[in-house]
């Protein structure tokens, strides 16, 4: 009784397994492709390298948080 059980239940388990690893395994490289995303650009305003995501973007230009910039980006 406990083969025919063990002998369901494994190859289930194994597929259940398998399906996870893939999902993980996705995940992970979607985590890794990310950073591209939050690549180093460089400030219009004053040249500085700052990760997209800290920096603004305001009338079409990609401007860092200084309050100067942010004021010379807008007039
Ligand atoms: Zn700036």
């Amino acid at each position: 009784m406990n083969f025919i059980v063990v002998g369901v239940i494994a190859p289930v388990a194994y597929f259940l397994l398998r399906l996870a690893t893939k999902k993980i395994v996705m995940m992970i490289l979607k985590q890794f492709n990310k950073p591209k995303d939050n690549a180093l650009i460089s400030c219009e305003n004053c040249g500085t390298y700052f990760e997209k995501q800290y920096g603004k973007r305001i009338n079409g230009k990609f401007i860092c948080d200084k309050a100067d910039c942010v004021k010379n980006a807008k007039s």
